[in-house]
C-alpha cells in the first residue's frame, strides 16, 4: 500500500507526485492507458496566462513565477545535462495591446513586479503583423514533451510505480481509499489525488460532485525553420507563434469549447495556416511538419479547483487547470502538496478550494 494513488499521468499529475516524494512519501501514479496524449503533451507551454493581466489575483499567484519555479526543476531533474538550454526558452512573450490596454497591463506588471516594456512587435520581429503592445523580457516557454519524459523518468528513478489503468470509482474504506479500475483492479492507500485534467468531469460526477468543468479542443501546427527566426512567444487576439530553441516555431491555436475528440481536423488546419499567414506572412512558403490536437480541461472560472473533496476524507482534486496548466502546474502540485501533507501552505488555499455546495444530494457521500 502506498501513501498516495495519483489519479492521472499529466503535468498536475507528476509534479505533484515529485512534490509527495520529496516530502517522503511514497507514490503510485494511476494513468489511463488511452492511445491519446493528455493535454500536458500537446499543449503550447506558454509559461504565462494568454493577456495575463485579464486574469484573478487567484490564476496570477499560480503563474506570476513559472519561468524560476521551472529553472529550478529543471536544474533539479537534470543538474549534469542540457535540458535547461534545450527545453527552456527565455526569450520573452509579446503580446499585442491597445494604447488603453497596454497602461493596464503595466500597471498589472507592476502591481505583480513583472518586468514588463511598452514595445512595438516590429522592434522584435520586422515582418509580423501587428503593432503596438507589451513585451515580458523574463518570461518564455517550455517544451512540455521533453519536460513529461525527465519528470517520468525522474519519478521512477525515485520509486513511484506507474500503473496503466482506467480509474472509474473510488470508495472511502476502513482501511483508507480505494481506488478502483474498470479492469477490476483496485488499490488502497491514506490519500488520493484525482488529477486526470479533461478525465475529472466524469470522475467527480460519480463522485457526487458537480463542478464547472468542460473539455475545449485545442488544434496547433509545428513549422522546423532554422533557429532565432521568431524571438519571442508573439501573442495576439488571433493566435499566437511559440518558438522553441531548435527553430520549431509552434502556431497556436484553435478552441472548440464542449469539444472532448482528440484528433486534429482539416477545418483545424486551415485555420491554423490562416493564423501563420496572417500573422507571420514569411511562414507560408514553408510546410507544417506537424499538427496535433488535444483536450484542455476546461473551467467557467478562471484559475483551478485544488484540495480536498469536501466530505470525502483522504481525497484530493486538481482540477480545470483549462489554458494554463502548464504554466501554473509547480505552483499547483507545491499547494497540493502542502495541503496533503499538512505543511504551511505558499499561499491561502481556501481560494482554490472544492466548495461543499459542488456535493450533491443523491451522492457517493450518502453511500
Ligand atoms: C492546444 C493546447 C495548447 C495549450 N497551450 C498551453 C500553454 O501554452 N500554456 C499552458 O500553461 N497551458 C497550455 N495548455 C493547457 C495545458 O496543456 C493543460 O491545462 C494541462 O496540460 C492540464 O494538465 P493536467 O495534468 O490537469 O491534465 P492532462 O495533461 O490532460 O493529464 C491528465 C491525465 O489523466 C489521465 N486520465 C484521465 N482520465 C483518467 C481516468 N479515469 N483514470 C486514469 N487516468 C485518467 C489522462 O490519460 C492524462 O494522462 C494548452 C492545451 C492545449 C490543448
Amino acid at each position: 500500500m502506498s501513501d498516495v494513488l495519483v489519479v492521472g499521468g499529466g503535468i498536475v499529475g507528476l509534479l505533484s507526485a515529485l512534490e509527495l516524494t520529496q516530502r517522503q512519501r511514497s507514490v503510485v501514479v494511476i494513468d489511463a492507458p488511452d492511445a491519446f496524449p493528455p493535454a500536458s503533451w500537446a499543449g503550447g507551454g506558454i509559461l504565462t496566462p494568454l493577456f495575463s493581466w485579464r486574469y484573478s489575483d487567484a490564476m496570477t499567484r499560480l503563474a506570476v513565477d513559472a519561468l524560476p519555479r521551472f529553472e529550478r526543476l529543471l536544474k533539479r531533474l537534470d543538474p549534469c545535462g542540457d535540458s535547461s538550454r534545450t527545453l527552456l526558452n527565455r526569450g520573452g512573450v509579446w503580446v499585442s495591446a491597445r494604447e488603453k490596454e497596454i497602461d493596464e497591463a503595466l500597471a498589472w506588471a507592476e502591481r505583480w513586479q513583472v518586468a514588463a516594456e511598452r514595445r512595438s512587435a516590429g522592434s522584435l520581429m520586422t515582418d509580423f503583423n501587428a503593432e503596438a503592445g507589451v513585451f515580458f523580457p523574463a518570461q518564455g516557454n517550455i517544451r512540455n514533451p521533453g519536460l513529461l519524459k525527465l519528470l517520468r523518468h525522474e519519478l521512477q528513478r525515485r520509486g513511484v510505480r506507474f500503473e496503466f489503468a482506467h480509474v472509474v470509482d473510488v470508495q472511502r474504506c476502513s482501511k483508507g481509499v480505494q481506488v478502483c479500475a474498470k479492469d477490476g483492479r483496485r488499490w488502497l492507500s491514506s490519500q488520493v489525488l484525482l488529477s486526470s485534467g479533461v478525465g475529472m468531469q466524469s470522475l467527480l460526477e460519480k463522485l457526487g460532485v458537480s463542478l464547472p468543468l468542460f473539455p475545449a479542443k485545442g488544434e496547433m501546427l509545428l513549422y522546423k525553420l532554422e533557429p532565432g527566426q521568431v524571438p519571442a512567444v508573439m501573442l495576439t487576439e488571433e493566435g499566437y507563434l511559440i518558438p522553441r530553441n531548435d527553430g520549431a516555431v509552434l502556431v497556436g491555436s484553435t478552441l472548440r469549447k464542449g469539444d472532448a475528440s482528440f484528433y486534429p481536423t482539416v477545418q483545424g488546419r486551415y485555420r491554423l495556416e490562416a493564423i501563420a499567414k496572417a500573422l507571420w506572412p514569411s511562414l507560408s512558403r514553408y510546410k507544417p511538419s506537424f499538427h496535433w490536437a488535444g483536450v484542455r480541461p476546461g473551467c467557467e472560472r478562471d484559475f483551478p479547483f485544488l484540495g480536498p473533496l469536501p466530505g470525502l476524507q483522504g481525497v484530493f482534486a486538481a482540477a480545470g487547470h483549462y489554458r494554463n496548466g502548464l504554466v501554473s502546474a509547480p505552483a499547483s502540485a507545491e499547494l497540493l502538496a502542502q495541503m496533503m501533507c499538512g505543511d504551511v501552505p505558499f499561499t491561502d488555499p481556501d481560494v482554490y478550494s472544492v466548495p461543499a455546495s459542488s456535493r450533491s444530494n443523491s451522492s457517493f457521500f450518502n453511500r
